[in-house]
């Protein structure tokens, strides 16, 4: 059963580490967020991505949810006493990722070949495709001015208020290859339980991605990841309110709007069910919290199966 997922980085990563070991992970494809890449160093970093794939390696850094487990930082201190920025904490073998993403991409390689590339390398069985070769950079708008996702994120711990985000690059962006053809080939499309407006949102905005959701035959599922009236971790109650929306697993359909067959939202959410199938989508409520190993397959689980 061939299953796609759009995906950020740490919710999403936990959900696919599930997701790979109740399915084929030959079957399932990845299409992950690039608007969080940034260049570091005059290296290309692309979080997200590299937080899947480390993670489906089995690689990463647990208590963090990204990077590489045992990873140090020598480098980065080196850095900083060059009087270079700090504050995205790239390791030492994480670094070593960055260098050779960065070396074939000068030699011409696009991102879904080094992509695909590093993925193989580290025996990483599903296809990971960044939703475009464009660059596409999410901004944050707040009432200083606009700020980097990255600066918003991790310098600035997502203290400042937020008046706007942008996906800039998104309107020239085509999808990469592979893309727009894994959507019309699944069976399921998962929406991850990733950030709605900084992780899926930068995906959806590229042109054509969309379109592709509406029009697949396969059965479109989101899992929520608001849980009552706050996000599991991060920011995204914050961003979906500064875009108006409720933060809610109804404000995850909202933003979602037109494009679900399905929505999974947690055990404690299931006092919402019927304000939510009016809106015309089918519910299924579970155990949603990804705490460990046996609830990220049992998660897996209840949405490819699609019923509790
Ligand atoms: P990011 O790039 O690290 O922000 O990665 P994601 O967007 O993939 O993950 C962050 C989102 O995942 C947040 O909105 C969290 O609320 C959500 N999330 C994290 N862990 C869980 C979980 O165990 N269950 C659910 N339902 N959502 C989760």
């Amino acid at each position: 059963m061939k299953v796609v997922a759009l995906a950020g980085g740490t919710g999403a990563a936990k959900f696919l580490r599930g997701l790979c070991r109740v399915t084929d992970p030959a079957d399932v494809t990845v299409i992950g967020n690039t608007g969080d890449d940034l260049e570091m160093w005059g290296l290309a970093v692309s979080p997200d991505l590299d937080t899947v794939m480390y993670t489906l390696a089995g690689l990463v850094d647990e208590s963090k949810g990204w990077g590489l487990a045992g990873d140090t930082f020598a480098c980065r201190d080196a850095m900083g006493q060059w009087g270079q920025a700090t504050f995205f904490g790239l390791g030492d073998k994480d670094i070593a990722t960055h260098l050779v993403r960065t070396e074939r991409i000068r030699a011409g390689a696009s991102l879904t070949q080094v992509t695909d590339e590093l993925r193989r390398a580290l025996g990483v069985k599903s296809a990971i495709l960044p939703m475009s070769d464009e660059a596409v950079r999410t901004h944050v708008r707040t009432p200083d001015g606009w700020l980097a996702f990255q600066e918003f994120f991790v310098r600035d711990r997502c203290a400042p208020a937020i008046v706007d985000i942008s996906y800039d690059g998104a309107d020239r962006a085509r999808p990469a290859p592979g893309v727009l053809e894994a959507i019309a080939e699944a069976k399921v499309v998962i929406l991850c339980p990733s950030n709605p407006i900084s992780s899926v949102g930068p995906i959806l905005a590229v042109p054509g991605i969309r379109q592709a959701l509406a029009g697949t035959a396969a059965r479109v599922v989101a899992v929520s990841p608001i849980v009552g009236q706050a996000p599991v971790s991060g920011p995204a109650g914050k961003m979906m309110a500064a875009k108006g929306f409720e933060v809610s697993a109804l404000g995850v359909l909202a933003v979602y709007e037109g494009l679900l067959d399905q929505l999974v939202v947690d055990s404690q959410d299931a006092p919402l069910v019927a304000r939510l199938e009016t809106k015309g989508v089918q519910v299924l409520v579970t155990a949603s919290i990804m705490t460990d190993a046996e609830k990220e397959k049992a998660l897996a689980r209840a949405v490819l199966e699609g019923s509790s």
